[in-house]
């Protein structure tokens, strides 16, 4: 097993093109063809969390926040970063982390958060934008389904609930052959008119590649003509937060201990009650207090997130209780989603959550 095995793991989960422009996601450390022994998953990486990786001989740390964050320029062991990653390196580990590219998927820290509160209904609360590209090609109409299959398997035709989406129409294309062409279908120097279907079908940006490869593959002419085009749309399946509803409404109070109790809080910082009977529940793990209008426009009853200052508190507008559950609080969970991950593929593979508490806030 080498380290790149794991990081394509992760990626089909939470492909990397996800992460937000800001954002270090990915390989951090470490050569990617390096065999791996043993992986350790932890939300933050500090010295500790590397010394324990050396004691319990894991060789790959899989966390949620990248460890190389903003520029490294210089390994002296004058921070913790610093020297974590020096000591990564003398000790031939290898440093990996998915962070917003998690936060961007459906099934990621949000969807976790969203399984831990029993919410049904689940939709992104900030849908992704400029994420959506359109491929318009052209091919003979006996081919035509054949290449609209190809690019169906590489994930192109996914709108919602839906797979399978296209738009075909028939007409005629037009071609003339040049010297050294090797046509499908006409000859060199005369202009020949083909029935083809067009086909055009929608995928999102990060799969790209893929799309376009299987195009080339399943086309049957030697250079297919298509087109790409990037879309306003936004991309419903990816994005930032959830909203989704409980089952049956609750008591304000009543649900706030729940989240206590299931996110292991010493406190929540919560503003006024409303009154409020619980039912739509906006969240967001990590530092979400920006989103808060998102999620007073999806008519949420309470956005449970981390990170919010005094003056957010003021922005409720009385229409939306805030759940300051803390940070690292929100995100725990995230340790079980790389663990389910790389367990599920990895059956004989020995994965460690670490034991170390990362989460530099104590209460008193
Ligand atoms: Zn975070």
């Amino acid at each position: 097993m080498i380290v790149q095995s794991i990081c394509d793991l992760i990626e089909e989960f939470a492909p990397l093109a996800l992460q937000e422009s800001y954002d270090n996601c990915g390989l951090l450390v470490g050569n990617s063809q390096q065999e791996i022994t043993n992986v350790l998953i932890s939300i933050d990486i500090t010295e500790e969390v590397v010394d324990e990786a050396i004691a319990k001989n894991c060789n790959l740390i899989v966390s949620h926040h990248p460890l190389i964050f903003s520029g490294l320029k210089q390994l002296t062991g004058r921070n913790e970063v610093q020297r974590s990653v020096a000591k990564a390196i003398k000790n031939d580990i290898a440093i990996y982390a998915a962070h917003t590219n998690m936060d961007n998927v459906s099934q990621g820290v949000n969807g976790k958060i969203a399984q831990k509160l029993g919410l049904i209904n689940t939709q992104i609360l900030i849908p992704k934008q400029n994420s959506l590209h359109k491929l318009i090609t052209f091919a003979p109409i006996a081919h035509a389904e054949n290449v609209r299959n190809a690019l169906f398997s590489a994930g192109a035709g996914h709108i919602g609930n839906y797979d399978g989406c296209s738009f075909n129409q028939d007409g005629i294309g037009t071609f003339k052959a040049k010297d050294g062409a090797q046509p499908f279908v006409g000859e060199i120097d005369i202009l020949h008119l083909e029935p083809e279907t067009k086909i055009e079908v929608v995928f999102p940006t990060f799969l790209q590649n893929q799309v376009v490869n299987a195009l080339l593959e399943n086309h049957p002419y030697e250079v297919p003509a298509y087109d790409l085009l990037s879309l306003n749309n936004p991309l419903p399946e990816f994005g930032t937060g959830l909203i989704g509803e409980l089952k049956d409404e609750v008591d304000a109070i009543e649900f706030l201990y729940q989240i206590k109790q299931i996110f292991n809080c010493k406190s929540i910082r919560y503003t006024d009650l409303l009154a409020k009977k619980i039912k739509r529940v906006a969240i967001c793990g990590g530092a979400g207090s920006s989103f808060l209008k998102h999620a007073i426009a999806a008519k949420a009853d309470i956005y449970i997130s981390g990170d919010f200052k005094y003056h957010d508190f003021f922005e409720t507008q009385n229409k939306i209780i805030i759940a300051d559950i803390g940070h690292f609080e929100s995100e725990q969970f995230t340790k079980d989603i790389f663990y389910e991950i790389i367990t599920k593929k990895m059956t004989t593979f020995a994965v460690r959550i670490s034991d170390i508490k990362t989460n530099p806030i104590n209460y008193l």
